[in-house]
C-alpha cells in the first residue's frame, strides 16, 4: 500500500467508527431517558423538560404551573364548600409507566366540588412529595386524577408521612409492578380509593398544571391539609422502584392558594 492510500483506508475506517459510536450513543441516551425522553436526573431532568420537545413548552413558559408550597403566610380564606368523595370498589389495574406507579380506576367514581362533577381516571405516587407545606416536602404524595365532561382537570392530592404501616396501600404495595412498562390486574382485590383518604378532609385550593410534561395548566387541585402516615419501609420499596419523581416547587405568581375560613 502506498502512503497516500494507507492515509485514505484510515479515514475511511475513522469515519465507519464515529458513525458507529454516534449511533451507539444515541441509543444510550434514548434508554437511559426512558420513553418520552424525559425523567427526573440530567438532561431529561425538570431544569430541561421545556426544551425536550416543543410539545412541552409551557413546562419553561407556563406562568400556572404544579406543584408550590403552601405557605400558610399566602393563604387567602374563602368559603370552599366540601369536597363529596363518591368513590366505588374496583379491581384495579396498576401500571408503572416508568415515571410512576399508576393505579387505573373504573369507570363510575366522582368528586363533586361547588356543583362540579369529576370522574376520578387514575391515581398515582410521587416520592418525595411534589407540593409542599410551608417549605416542607412530605415523604410522599398521592394524586387522584379526575376529568370532567368538558376534558377539564381536578386532581386531589393527598401527602404520606411516615409512620404506621398503611393497610390499603398494603393492598396495592404487595404487587408493585417493578419493571417499566409492567401492568398488573390485581385479581382477588377489591379496593375503594375513599380508603386511601384522610378522616379530615379539609384542603386548599388553587390553579395549576400537571406536573409532568407537557406541564399543561388550567388544573383544578385540591390539597388536602391532613396526611395519611405510611411506614418507612412501605415509602422505600416505592422510592426503590421508582426513584425520585417530584419536580422542584414552581412560581406562584400571580395566584391565590384558597383556604376554609
Ligand atoms: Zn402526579
Amino acid at each position: 500500500m502506498n502512503p497516500l492510500m494507507k492515509v485514505t483506508a484510515n479515514r475511511i475506517i475513522l469515519g465507519v467508527t464515529a458513525s458507529v459510536l454516534t449511533i451507539a450513543v444515541a441509543t444510550v441516551l434514548e434508554a437511559s431517558s426512558g420513553h418520552d425522553h424525559w425523567g427526573y436526573t440530567g438532561q431529561a431532568g425538570p431544569e430541561n423538560w421545556g426544551e425536550l420537545k416543543q410539545e412541552f413548552t409551557t413546562c419553561k413558559t407556563g406562568t400556572r404551573q404544579s406543584p408550590i408550597d403552601i405557605d400558610a403566610t399566602q393563604l387567602v380564606p374563602a368559603n370552599l364548600g366540601d369536597i363529596r368523595f363518591d368513590y366505588q370498589p374496583v379491581t384495579p389495574e396498576m401500571l408503572n409507566n416508568g415515571h410512576t406507579v399508576q393505579v387505573n380506576y373504573a369507570n363510575g367514581s366522582r368528586i363533586s366540588v361547588a356543583e362540579h362533577q369529576y370522574e376520578l381516571a387514575q391515581f398515582h405516587f410521587h416520592t418525595p412529595s411534589e407540593n409542599t407545606v410551608n417549605g416542607k416536602a412530605y415523604d410522599m404524595e398521592m394524586h387522584l386524577v379526575h376529568k370532567n365532561t368538558h376534558g377539564e382537570l381536578a386532581v386531589v392530592g393527598v401527602f404520606f408521612k411516615q409512620g404506621k404501616p398503611n393497610p390499603e396501600l398494603e393492598k396495592l404495595w404487595r404487587q408493585l409492578p417493578e419493571k417499566a412498562g409492567e401492568k398488573k390486574r390485581l385479581s382477588g382485590i377489591h379496593l375503594s380509593a375513599a380508603d386511601l383518604l384522610p378522616k379530615n378532609k379539609s384542603y386548599t385550593h388553587f390553579n395549576g398544571s400537571l406536573t409532568t410534561p407537557p406541564c399543561s395548566e388550567g388544573v383544578n387541585w385540591f390539597v388536602i391539609n391532613q396526611p395519611l402516615e405510611a411506614s418507612a419501609e412501605q415509602i422505600a420499596r416505592f422510592a426503590k422502584i421508582i426513584g425520585n419523581n417530584a419536580r422542584p416547587v414552581q412560581a406562584l405568581n400571580h395566584r391565590f392558594i384558597l383556604s376554609e375560613k
